[in-house]
Parts: structure tokens; C-alpha cells; sequence
């Protein structure tokens, strides 16, 4: 049994399709990331689920039974928020327990007992006796996240829960939110702009875009094999580089001449189009002086606009025709803007896309 199936979910509000048909299916125990742009209804759809918003279209399920209409407090999901929504005129051990047994049946002292056991798992056991205002922004954010765990429920259900911390303390939050995860194995549906984030906590990501999911696919799957040039161009940093190219029997041509063998997979693809654009990855461009251009195809010349030092790799932007492309070379190789250069594209590793 999914843990929690969205089949073909829809969110309107009045005039606005905030979620447009999305299916999604998370299996028990799995960490689920929603990512994508500001504004392509991630948020809604983890309202959703949590029972925050009705669903105006198809159908939710949450352990195997149907929940459109069920009040949140009946769903056995625990929410945390971005903002943490603790209550001020509680200590952290109020803001822990309060409203934990309304759907249980808990006493008191058993949830004072739970409290202390996950204040000790998030190392928060010598705050509890504090209010809001006494905690620094970690501090409130692992009190919101102890009051999700204090609950057990069946589902943790997070809304861009690290994105008010520094960055610093950002990093190590999602690092304790993995290792939380891994011990608990307790079934997470997570909201993120970010890109890094969802790419190191998600078992799953679902790149979601105008309301449908484009993809959902374990991390290294998104980055290796996006099913569509929005996948491609929103997972990875440096963005993978994407120019048109017209299809020559078994390779594709761009205006320059750059002519790059492509799969037979990837051309029955195109069905017969004559026109695509090609994506290859800036690490998947080889970058050489003129003089030492490997010959044949693949290659094509272009020139240095700009290089970007990064500590441990060199971003030189090259202008290949009407086209800028960014390579990703060894940190000590030394170009310079206006230099001649030959690039190589990675065959195996291009990809092929519709035209948009
Ligand atoms: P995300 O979380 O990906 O940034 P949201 O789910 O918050 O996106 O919003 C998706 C779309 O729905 C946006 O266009 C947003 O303006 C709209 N929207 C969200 N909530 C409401 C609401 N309560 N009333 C009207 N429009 C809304």
C-alpha cells in the first residue's frame, strides 16, 4: 500500500489553477521532496495533503484511504512551517505538547515523557523550560520540528522548513533532518525552492512546474536522465546549457557545424522532428586552446567572454555562434576573454529535447 497517492489532484482558487492535475504516489517510509520555481503550487499540494486546503479535483489518499474532506486533525500528519508557528506565551515544552492528544489518546505524562525524549534527539533538552522569544531562529526551528516528532504520526509533512536559518546553519539542519529521517524512517513529503536541498534529503524528488509534476525521480536520475528540457535546465548548478539544433539522420547539427552523434533511443524520440534542441552539461564540454583541438565531430570553435574562478573548478562562458555556453574545466586552467577556443561536447552524455 502508497503511504499517500494523489491521483490527478486539482486546486482552484476562483480564477486560479494553483495545482493542475498532479499524480503522485509516496511509498511508507520514503522522504518525498517537492521542488520548482516560486509559485508552481508545491505549497498547495502539502496543504493539501495536510488537509489545510480542500481538494477541488480528483483524488487523495493517505494509508490507503481517501481523505478529501476528512478534517486535518483526523489525518494522522504532522505539520512543520516554515515560519514554525509556535504559540509566544508558551515554553518549548508547551509548544511541544499542546494539542497532541486531541487526536489520541495520551496522558499527560506520557507526553511530557515523549517530549523529553525528543527534545534529547534534537539536543534541545536544556530549552525546554524557555518561550519563543528566548530561542535563537535554530533553536524555534528544531522546537517546530519537535512538535511533529512528539506526535509520531504516519506522515511528516514540511514547508520549507529551513529556509528563515543562515546558511551556515541551514546546512547542518538539513544534515540532522537526513539523519532524523534515516533513524525514524517515518514517511515525509518535503516542500523546497531549493534545488541542493531537495537533491540531498529527497529518496525522490517531483520537479514540479505550473502545477504538474514534470518528473519525479530519485536525485541522481533528474540529473543524469531529465525527462524534459524544464528538468534539465532547473536541476544542477551551473545550469546544464541548451541550444537548438536541427536533426541530420543519426546526429543532430548545430549552426556552427557542431555536429554530435545522438542515440537511436533518443532519435526515435523525435519522431520524425527536424528540429530540437540539444543539452549538454557544462562539466560535459571539453574546453582546449585551438592548437590542441581533437579533430573530428563534436568539436567546434567559440570564444572566451568570461571566466568565473569557483575554488575547486573554472566557469568559462564562450560565445558558440549566436549561442552562450558555459564549461566547467580544472580550477588551474588559464583562458582568457577574447581567446579562440575548440570545444568538445560529451556525445554519450548530451541530451535531446523537444523544441519548446
Ligand atoms: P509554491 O509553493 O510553489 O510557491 P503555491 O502553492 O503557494 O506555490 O501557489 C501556487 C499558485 O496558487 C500561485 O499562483 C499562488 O499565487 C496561487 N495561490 C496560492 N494560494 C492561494 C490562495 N489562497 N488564493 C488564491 N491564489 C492562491
Amino acid at each position: 500500500m502508497t503511504a499517500i497517492e494523489l491521483d490527478s489532484v486539482t486546486k482552484r482558487f476562483e480564477d486560479v489553477t494553483a495545482v493542475d492535475g498532479i499524480s503522485l504516489a509516496v511509498e511508507p517510509g520514503e522522504f518525498l521532496v517537492l521542488v520548482g520555481p516560486s509559485g508552481c503550487g508545491k505549497s498547495t499540494t502539502l496543504r493539501m495533503i495536510a488537509g489545510l486546503e480542500s481538494v477541488s479535483d480528483g483524488s487523495l489518499e493517505i494509508g490507503g484511504e481517501r481523505v478529501n474532506g476528512v478534517e486535518p486533525k483526523d489525518r494522522d500528519v504532522a505539520m512543520v512551517f516554515q515560519n514554525y508557528a509556535l504559540f509566544p506565551h508558551m515554553t518549548a515544552e508547551r509548544n511541544m505538547t499542546f494539542g497532541a492528544d486531541a487526536a489520541r489518546d495520551i496522558s499527560e505524562s506520557e507526553l511530557s515523557k515523549r517530549a523529553a525524549e525528543v527534545a534529547e534527539m534534537l539536543g534541545i533538552e536544556d530549552l525546554l523550560d524557555r518561550k519563543p522569544a528566548a530561542l535563537s531562529g535554530g533553536e524555534r526551528q528544531r522546537v517546530a520540528i519537535g512538535r511533529a516528532l512528539v506526535r509520531e504520526p504516519s506522515v511528516f509533512l514540511m514547508d520549507e522548513p529551513l529556509s528563515n536559518l543562515d546558511a551556515k546553519l541551514r546546512i547542518q539542519m538539513r544534515t540532522e533532518l537526513a539523519s532524523l529521517h534515516r533513524r525514524l524512517q517515518t514517511t515525509t513529503v518535503y516542500v523546497t525552492h531549493d534545488q541542493t536541498e531537495a537533491m540531498t534529503l529527497g529518496d525522490r524528488v517531483a520537479v514540479m512546474n505550473d502545477g504538474h509534476a514534470e518528473q519525479v525521480a530519485p536525485p541522481q536520475e533528474l540529473y543524469d536522465r531529465p525527462a524534459t528540457r524544464f528538468v534539465a535546465e532547473f536541476i544542477g548548478e551551473p545550469a546544464m546549457n541548451v541550444f537548438p539544433v536541427e536533426v541530420h539522420g543519426d546526429s543532430v547539427v548545430h549552426d556552427t557545424g557542431l555536429e554530435v552523434p545522438v542515440s537511436a533511443d533518443e532519435m526515435a524520440a523525435q519522431d520524425g522532428i527536424d528540429a530540437a534542441d540539444l543539452g549538454v552539461r557544462p562539466e560535459d564540454i571539453g574546453i582546449a586552446p585551438l592548437d590542441d583541438a581533437p579533430a573530428g565531430t563534436c568539436t567546434a570553435t567559440a570564444e572566451v567572454t568570461v571566466t568565473e574562478p569557483l575554488g575547486d573548478s573554472l566557469l568559462v562562458h564562450c560565445r558558440l555562434g549566436d549561442e552562450t555556453v558555459q564549461v566547467s574545466t580544472t580550477p588551474r586552467a588559464t583562458f582568457e576573454p577574447g581567446e579562440r577556443v575548440a570545444l568538445t561536447v560529451d556525445a554519450d552524455r548530451s541530451h535531446l529535447f523537444d523544441r519548446e
